[in-house]
């Protein structure tokens, strides 16, 4: 019997509220679609949150049998610095910043992006497809949505007519918002808009004089807006119906609004049966922002090199901490939490390793593994309930100690269900990996912070020949300290 089969999984649906029980449109296939990076900036911790959340889901299909085609796109061009369709291109205005062409910056930051989720261990998408790879297509579908009345040209750009296609259909069936309150709070355009509503959204957009990124287009030499290419790119790779879109929930709207309102427009039918959102992370209980500097970068977790962290943290940590919220939760990101997560982690770790020196017995366990292998099934299968999961598995681990101890016994075959459960949970679904032991990036990092600790010590002592004796030694083997009002910093040339 398919695993499928025996633990059916329900999932919460942001379109209709509820949790539903999961019907993929095909017996035993999933086609799941997660919104990408726009890639201007190094990953966000935020945004590596959500990834990873559907990085969990997408490994507990797999683990069950279901064939998966996940698709998660590169958003690069298009991604506006707002989301009323003005301001510089994302991408764009990075080049111009650091006089790149654009699509150094997209190379720049789309490896970046790899290189951090391949280091927190996550599974390949099975397609990741690109906007500027999907132009022809969304002039293509453009032209449709013209074709149907439900979009309008003006000077060369394009916009979907929201109105129009409300008086059939609703727009705001995702986000709850209501029409008439979108009318009254979308803020004025001074004027400068083409748009006939300012509720209305750009499908193509003419390219000012000195923009860069452009393509040729019946309407203008210009470049397609934001929500156009999740919409062409989604049901291209999946169908014109798919069974999962995910993303941040800052995403529902109006991104995810407007790929409802295209698809439906394209193909007359609802493109997606289960909208998917992850939640927020903070940080030290604030909202994330580059602009206040309450952010941090996954590099800087795992160097342990910023004045938020009393050390580097492994990457197998920060997952573990990530999976103990649900990812429907807001989590929030702290020192202390990491800390705390080390330890359940190392816990967890150690009693794997306790596990494989276990003697089985024959006499009679106080702990019933089958109830609790579907116990660890129903915490995923009830909408990925991730910290249910690590409750039971933490029930193991006293479990497995008190076997340890002479205070409790398991069977052969126990044994080998136990083992062979807590590994697909650990490993294969969760994601952690066995890094016991420190990586040598984190333990440099801790050892340059003792440094930098005696320094600052000898600084306040007014002995400034041990400061820059430190100081000077430090840069000999290529270490590098910057002092700021926030703290010193390192960096390894
Ligand atoms: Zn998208």
């Amino acid at each position: 019997m398919l695993l499928y089969t025996k633990h059916p999984i329900s999932i919460y649906n942001s379109l209709s509220k509820k949790k539903e029980l999961f019907k993929p449109i095909n017996k035993g296939s999933i086609g799941m679609y997660v919104c990408g990076p726009t890639v201007y900036s190094n990953v966000h911790l935020g945004n590596l949150r959500t990834f990873m959340s559907f990085d969990m889901i997408f490994r507990y299909f797999k683990h069950l049998g279901f064939k998966v085609r996940y698709v998660r796109n590169i958003t690069d061009a298009g991604h506006l610095e707002n989301d009323e369709d003005e301001g510089e291109d994302r991408i764009a205005k990075k080049a111009r910043l650091e006089r790149l062409e654009p699509m150094e910056v997209v190379q720049k930051y789309t490896v970046d992006f790899h290189n951090t989720l391949n280091t927190f261990n996550f599974l390949p998408p099975d397609i990741e497809p690109t906007a500027t790879g999907h132009i022809i297509e969304q002039i293509e579908v453009i032209k449709v949505i013209l074709d149907k009345g439900l979009a309008y040209e003006v000077n060369g750009s394009v916009y979907f007519d929201v109105l129009k296609y409300n008086e059939s259909n609703n727009y705001g069936i995702l986000s709850g918002r209501r029409i008439e309150d979108l009318i009254h709070n979308t803020r004025a355009l001074n004027g400068q808009s083409d748009k006939r509503s300012p509720q209305d959204f750009a499908l193509w957009k003419k390219a000012e004089k000195n923009h860069i990124m452009r393509w040729p287009s019946p309407w203008s030499s210009g470049f397609p807006g934001w929500h156009i290419e999740c919409t062409v790119m989604s049901i291209k790779y999946l169908g014109k119906q798919f069974d999962i879109h995910g993303g941040g929930i800052d995403l529902k709207f109006p991104h995810h609004e407007c790929e409802i309102a295209q698809g439906k427009a394209w193909n007359d039918c609802f493109p997606v049966n289960y909208w998917m959102h992850a939640n927020m992370l903070t940080l030290d209980g604030q909202k994330m922002a580059k602009s206040t500097g309450n952010n941090i970068l996954p590099g800087e977790i795992l160097s342990g090199n910023t004045e938020k962290l009393s050390k580097g943290f492994s990457p197998s940590v920060v997952r573990f901490f990530m999976m103990q919220a649900h990812y429907r939760s807001i989590l929030d990101f702290s020192n202390d939490a990491l800390l705390a997560s080390e330890k359940g982690y190392l816990k967890l770790i150690d009693a794997l390793k306790t596990l494989k020196n276990l003697v089985p017995s024959s006499s009679k366990s106080k702990f019933n593994v089958l109830n609790w292998k579907q116990r660890c099934y129903d915490a995923m299968s009830d909408d990925f309930n991730t910290p249910v999961l690590i409750a039971e598995l933490f029930g193991a681990v006293k479990y497995i100690n008190q076997i340890k101890d002479g205070n409790n016994t398991i069977g052969v075959e126990e044994l080998e269900i136990l083992k062979k459960t807590l590994n697909n949970f650990i490993f294969d679904i969760l994601g952690l990996e066995n890094e016991k032991d420190k990586s040598s990036k984190s333990k440099l990092a801790d050892t340059v912070k003792i440094l930098i600790n005696i320094r600052n010590q000898a600084r306040k002592e007014k002995n400034f020949k041990l400061s820059d004796q430190i100081r000077n030694q430090l840069i000999d083997i290529g270490i590098q300290l910057k002092d700021s009002k926030d703290g010193t910093n390192f960096f390894v040339d």
